[in-house]
């Protein structure tokens, strides 16, 4: 382990991992990753793999519209196939009030480029004739969001950090961060101590505690999150599909098999990844409904993860007031897998070059919340 670093990383996720190979990329040397655990032990191992573009903030859909130009080249910039699959998503509608919340995010997400359409229920089940289309009164429909496998992107990071250069520290946590004068001068790992000037705070479900080390408070708390996997069987359906109204999402992967979740009615708070049978028992004949040809889908297996949460569940990504160069990108709540391209690369300019270049993310800053904040609505 170095004695010294450029850049310590606290967190090797999809998170971290892009920040330490956009730094690589920028030729930044003597970067070092800390990880408590194994690459994709934390939430991005438990994740849905979903990439939508579809949200209610501009600033989700502009990152989000970012991270699909670069999962696009994702296999030749980072190295490896992470099953990547533009299959769309479908977005369903129930009420008159869905549709119009519906309309105004088309035309919102138009405005920033993106290619969205709203469906009726008609042009649904013209798409889609396998689906049960009762009460749906239309949907959005976004041909360029489509899904991943969050492991194998993770992992695909990882490996190219590590061909790059960055030292990669799995199984060592960082247990405390010094300050001196408002400024970064070290961090103890279980593993040594690390002298730097600059630590990122990419710690996921931990983002509050890794704060309070340095002397920020970082207002995100993690949300446990279920999530279940079928056997897999032959192809049918391309898009990610989701309903707010009925509180869930699906896909079906590469393989064959379906993955899909809700949030839960009284979600537990804290990193504490058991999982429930009232999950299964609420999942299963909702998606039956849905989707009548699941009815003879056996579930292999269920699990739990930790959506860490920010008050407007938009992304927490800046510099702190109190301690120069501590940055943190943090509270990514369910959607941290699909803006993680663009987060790496916008955090990997404010380190080398003050500010995100590429991609103006100022209002994603801590101080929006001295202010009536803007909460992002599409979240399952
Ligand atoms: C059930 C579920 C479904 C989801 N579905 C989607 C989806 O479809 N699409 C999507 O975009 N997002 C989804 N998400 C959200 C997404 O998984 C997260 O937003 C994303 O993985 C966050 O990445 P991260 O790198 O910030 O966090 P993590 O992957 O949790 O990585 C943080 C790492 O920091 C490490 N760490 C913590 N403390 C320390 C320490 N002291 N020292 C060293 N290391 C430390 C942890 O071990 C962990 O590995 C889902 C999440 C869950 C739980």
């Amino acid at each position: 382990m170095i004695s010294e670093a450029s850049v310590v990383i606290i967190g090797g996720g999809i998170i971290g991992t892009s920040i330490a190979f956009n730094l690589a990329k920028f030729g930044v040397k003597n970067v070092s990753v800390f990880e408590k655990s194994y690459i994709s032990s934390g939430s991005t191992g438990r994740c849905g793999g979903g990439i939508r573009q579809q949200w209610t903030s501009p600033m989700n859909v502009r990152l989000a519209m970012r991270s699909v130009e670069l999962f696009e080249r994702f296999k030749s910039d980072v190295g490896m196939d992470i099953e990547y699959i533009e299959g769309g998503y479908l977005l369903l509608a129930y009420t008159d009030k869905e549709i119009e919340e519906f309309k105004r995010n088309v035309k919102m997400q138009r405005e920033e480029g993106l290619n969205v359409e709203l469906l009726t229920n008609r042009q649904i089940a013209k798409k889609f004739p396998f689906m049960n289309l009762e009460g749906v009164k239309g949907g959005t429909w976004c041909p360029t969001d489509g899904h991943a496998n969050p492991q194998i992107a993770n992992i695909a990071y990882a490996m190219a950090i590590k061909r790059m250069g960055v030292e990669l520290n799995t199984h060592t946590s960082v247990e405390s961060i010094d300050t001196q004068n408002g400024k970064i001068i070290g961090v103890q790992t279980s593993k040594g101590y690390v002298k730097t000037n600059v630590v990122v705070n990419a710690a996921g479900g931990f983002s509050h505690e890794i704060g309070l080390m340095a002397g920020v408070d970082i207002p995100t708390y993690s949300e446990r999150h279920q999530i279940l996997v079928t056997e897999s069987v032959n192809h049918i359906l391309d898009p990610m599909v989701i309903s707010f109204q009925n509180n869930y999402y699906v896909r079906q992967t590469m393989h064959g098999s379906f993955v899909m979740g809700q949030s839960d009615k009284n979600p537990a708070k804290g990193n504490d990844l058991g999982h429930t049978v009232e999950f299964l028992e609420e999942m299963a004949p909702k998606m039956v409904h849905d989707f009548p040809f699941m009815k003879h889908l056996h579930i292999v297996r269920q699990w739990s993860g930790a959506y860490n949460v920010s008050p407007d569940a938009q992304p927490i990504i800046d510099e702190a007031r109190n301690v120069s160069r501590y940055i943190f990108a943090v509270g990514f709540s369910g959607h941290g897998f699909m803006l993680a391209p663009a987060v790496g690369e916008a955090v990997a300019e404010m380190i080398v070059y003050g500010r995100s270049k590429t991609m103006n993310i100022s209002n994603l800053g801590i101080s929006r919340f001295e202010n009536k904040i803007e909460k992002e609505h599409n979240v399952v």
